[in-house]
């Protein structure tokens, strides 16, 4: 017998900050699309660690390249640079509309670093008045006060004292709201090209063209926040690739590391030269360990056939769901791109989407919600189709016991 303590979800209670409600089990071991908890008890993974796991769990490309590098090099700071990073940095750079690449760790603070080189840029080119930050309803970019200031929805925001000043919000879609406010003291305007936290809301090709031909305009730039919709998720590299226009800035992390934490900002020569020596930086940004792993993650993620693949898989999600809407009418549609989607549930079951998660888990599957009326799914892009087919039928285990209850 192992002399490990088992822990138990009540510690949680005792030892954790109390800003996190995680369910009941306690996961072990992961192995591409399964996990399975202390029980031994297997689920099937439709979250994806909220569309982080692009290549499910320990991908042994990525267990190699984390092992390999692990006995190399960890960490150095900026004062040096790595191999990893270089190569990393490269890749990106040749894979997308960017010149030049900043390292982070998380999303939000590639968003932080995103915003303040937008008004950095604004300031050292057209002066002091340019700082308005255009955003959008129920749009996410973070927890940093900057970003979380900049996302739409004020309840994550408030109460934490003066907020970070020159953040408009509108209405997502909105063209002519957006050109009732857009001006030439617009330094920036940011959003995610599909909402992900917000609700899993596609951007209508309309929105897109007038986010980019009012912001030449103004000069103003465009932050694509795809910390959520990068690195394969919509079946491009990136979900701009999927639209007719190509951001100034663009912010990646979450798949980025395929589950080790890393995130990048990436951005034209000419926007990244008002981020001088000095102005901005991090301990562990471009860090050797996780820039290994990412590398790792881009070369099977930029294979073609892991593109297409996600397509293929897409649709088996939307048939599958649609059968099962079919049997119980749970859903008024299902939105989304690629294997970022959201089954958004009808008028007689607004509100419980966390029922559809709970139920979930005890069929012995792993989902996501995004807001009270959205079950949203953001699996590995590799998921085997068998597990695809019998983490729907878990799915319709557990609509049909929410739909009984
Ligand atoms: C998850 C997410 C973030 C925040 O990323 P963290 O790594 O949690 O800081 C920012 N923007 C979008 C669109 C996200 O989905």
């Amino acid at each position: 017998m192992s002399n490990k303590q088992q822990f138990q979800r009540a510690q949680f209670d005792q030892v954790m900050v109390p800003n996190y409600a995680p369910a009941n089990v306690i996961p072990v071991r992961g192995e591409g699309s399964r996990v399975w908890d202390q029980q031994g008890q297997e689920f099937i993974d439709f979250a994806g660690g909220i569309a982080v796991n692009c290549l499910g769990h320990c991908h042994p490309k990525l267990t190699a390249a984390l092992q390999e590098q692990g006995q190399k090099l960890w960490h150095l700071s900026n004062v040096m640079t790595n191999e990893p990073a270089l190569a990393l940095a490269t890749k990106l750079v040749e894979h997308t509309f960017a010149d030049k690449v900043y390292f982070a760790n998380s999303g939000a603070e590639a968003n932080e670093a995103a915003l303040k080189l937008a008004r950095r840029y604004a300031q050292d080119n057209y002066g002091t008045d340019k700082t308005e930050i255009i955003a959008f309803n129920q749009g996410f970019h973070g927890r940093t006060f900057f970003t979380v200031t900049v996302g739409g929805q004020a309840a994550y925001s408030d109460g934490f004292g003066p907020k970070p000043q020159g953040v408009t919000h509108l209405p997502y879609n909105d063209v002519a709201a957006l050109e009732a406010q857009v001006s030439d003291k617009t330094c920036a305007i940011m959003l995610e090209p599909l909402q992900g936290e917000g609700g899993i809301i596609n951007a209508t090709p309309e929105f897109l063209t007038a986010v980019r031909r009012l912001a030449d305009k103004h000069n103003a730039l465009v932050i694509f926040d795809e910390v959520q919709t990068g690195v394969g998720r919509t079946g491009k590299l990136y979900a701009y690739m999927n639209s007719a226009i190509v951001p100034d800035i663009l912010t990646t992390a979450k798949a980025l590391g395929g589950g080790f934490p890393i995130a990048a900002m990436l951005t034209t020569t000419a926007i990244a030269a008002h981020l001088k020596v000095g102005t901005h930086g991090s301990t562990y940004g471009g860090n050797p360990l996780a820039c290994a792993v990412a590398n790792a993650v881009l070369d099977e993620i930029c294979q073609p056939q892991v593109l297409a693949g996600v397509s293929q898989r897409e649709q088996m999600f939307r048939a599958g769901l649609a059968a099962i809407n079919d049997k119980y009418q749970v859903f008024k549609e299902v939105r989304g791109q690629g294997l970022l989607l959201g089954a958004v549930l009808n008028d007689k079951y607004a509100g419980r989407s966390r029922e559809f998660l709970l139920a979930s888990i005890d069929q012995g599957l792993m989902s996501l919600i995004a807001g009270p009326n959205v079950v949203r799914f953001a699996p590995s892009l590799i998921i085997p189709e068998a597990d695809i087919t019998e983490g729907l039928a878990r799915f319709e285990r557990a609509v049909a016991a929410v739909v009984a209850a």
